[in-house]
């Protein structure tokens, strides 16, 4: 057997990594010709590689590390626990301590009468919950035929078969024969890409009632729940206009629909506020929780119920749950985690401090000449990549060529900025300092620099006709 360690050359882990690891999201042979990027340890906002190299991780892993890496507080509590009671299921009639407390604690965070969790493993699985959890609630009360969830096109609710037909990513459905029946799409918020001549305050109205439209031709009787990010992740930072949640919110108030929070990155800190649906003021009847709630220190996901909906489900035996349902581990670093965002006032931080200095440098970058808009909320921020910025254009060139060569600059330059198509996305710890947030925005107009030449160099300013 090979000892494998930190300390083997980047060339040998890079070959064992291809021999014998599929990537997700990843095209194989692509990535396994050139190598994948070796991760050896972080702390704090930095990442250090096989190389050597040390990187500002602005998208916090996956959306994730709210809480920054290297808290040994975490590390202790996971230990704690794993010595204590490593593992105990909540299936039979048996509960455990762990849970028990962060059950309390979330309810006592969360907005309103959100106040019962059902656990999960990860965002994707507890997004199937959801699908289950709401048609179950209107089967119990008579309506079965009450079964339809709406979504929006190019959202992110995970990657199993259930949450991704909840998602609007055309390229997933595409594999594996999705979506699932009675899941139906109306289109995103996204004023840049799709707000032709309106306003953004127009087109936010216009698109939240795509929401009621459809519940009119679909019929009343058949739609369960309407689901959304507070503000779109994975499809690219997508900042709705102010118009848009109030308007949605009023069309589930009158038809009296589940509304759900997809919270999965929203949540815990990342919009300036401990949830999105209080940056939004959103009322939600369910959150789905995950990354930020352990900060990816294990994994852990939930959803967050309002005391009817769970008044409904507690009546009958809902036949659903995993083996990692409220794992004592994993709920307890969540736990720790918890108290560390809060007693450190990093949310509070986030909000009142660090998210205003964010938006004001990151806004700045529309005056480059490579960036059309710059969308931030709290610290979740996107930048749109145009060959002209007064049309609002597309790259004549596939969609995601001018993001892709962007984010290859930006690791050139040890920063790690995620593209989506053409649009720059980040999302760093919450506990990003001030210096921290201008070599940040440093290296990203370096980077902007760097990839505005080479699509100058390559002829791909052009835009689409
Ligand atoms: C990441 C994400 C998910 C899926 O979470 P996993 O833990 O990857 O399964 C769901 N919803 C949103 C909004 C996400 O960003």
């Amino acid at each position: 057997m090979t000892l494998i360690t930190n300390h083997m050359p980047t060339a040998e882990l890079q070959a064992l990594d291809a021999a014998h690891h599929m990537h997700p999201f990843t095209n194989g042979d692509e990535l396994n010709a050139k190598g994948a990027r070796v991760i050896t340890r972080a702390k704090g906002v930095t990442l250090t590689d096989s190389d050597g190299n040390e990187i500002l991780d602005a998208m916090a892993g996956l959306w994730c590390v709210n809480l920054g890496y290297g808290r040994d507080e975490l590390a202790e509590a996971a230990a704690r626990q794993m010595k204590e009671l490593p593992y105990y299921n909540t299936f039979f009639q048996t509960t455990h301590v762990p849970v028990i407390a962060l059950s309390e604690r979330l309810a006592q965070l969360a907005p309103g009468d959100l106040n019962h969790v059902f656990y999960a493993g990860s965002g994707s699985e507890a997004n199937d919950t959801n699908i289950r959890l709401v048609r179950t609630y209107w089967a119990q009360k008579g309506k079965p035929d009450k079964n339809i969830i709406i979504s929006r096109k190019n959202a992110y609710h995970g990657s199993s078969v259930g949450s991704a037909s909840l998602g609007g990513m055309q390229g997933m459905h595409a594999q594996g024969g999705l979506p699932i029946p009675d899941i139906h799409h109306i289109n995103q918020p996204n004023w840049w890409a799709e707000g032709g001549d309106m306003t953004p305050e127009e087109f936010g109205l216009a698109r939240a009632q795509e929401l009621e439209e459809a519940i009119l031709e679909l019929g009343e009787d058949r739609v369960a729940a309407f689901i959304g990010e507070p503000v779109q992740g994975a499809g690219g930072v997508i900042v709705p206009p102010e118009t848009y949640w109030p308007e949605i919110q009023r069309i589930c108030d009158k038809y009296g629909i589940l509304l759900i929070a997809d919270e999965v990155i929203c949540g815990f800190g990342r919009t300036g506020q401990w949830f999105g649906s209080q940056t939004y003021g959103i009322r939600p009847h369910i959150m789905t929780i995950a990354k930020g709630l352990s900060s990816g220190y294990a994994p852990i996901g939930g959803s967050i119920v309002c005391d009817e909906v769970a008044e409904v489900m507690n009546a009958c035996e809902f036949a659903h749950g995993y083996t990692y349902s409220g794992h004592p581990v994993a709920c307890a670093v969540a736990l720790e985690n918890l108290r560390i965002l809060e007693e450190e006032g990093i949310v509070d931080r986030a909000g009142s401090e660090t998210a205003p200095y964010l938006k004001q440098k990151w806004e700045g970058l529309v005056d480059h000449p490579l960036v059309g808009e710059a969308k931030i909320a709290g610290l979740m921020g996107s930048i749109a990549l145009t060959p002209d910025k007064a049309t609002r254009a597309q790259f004549a060139a596939d969609a995601g060529t001018a993001g892709l060569i962007c984010r290859e600059e930006c690791f050139a330059n040890n920063l790690v900025m995620r593209h989506v198509g053409d649009r720059m996305v980040i999302s760093p710890p919450l506990v990003i300092t001030k210096p921290e947030i201008d070599t940040l925005i440093d290296r990203a107009t370096t980077a902007l620099d760097a990839a505005h030449a080479r699509l100058q160099d390559e002829g791909l300013m052009k835009a689409a006709s």
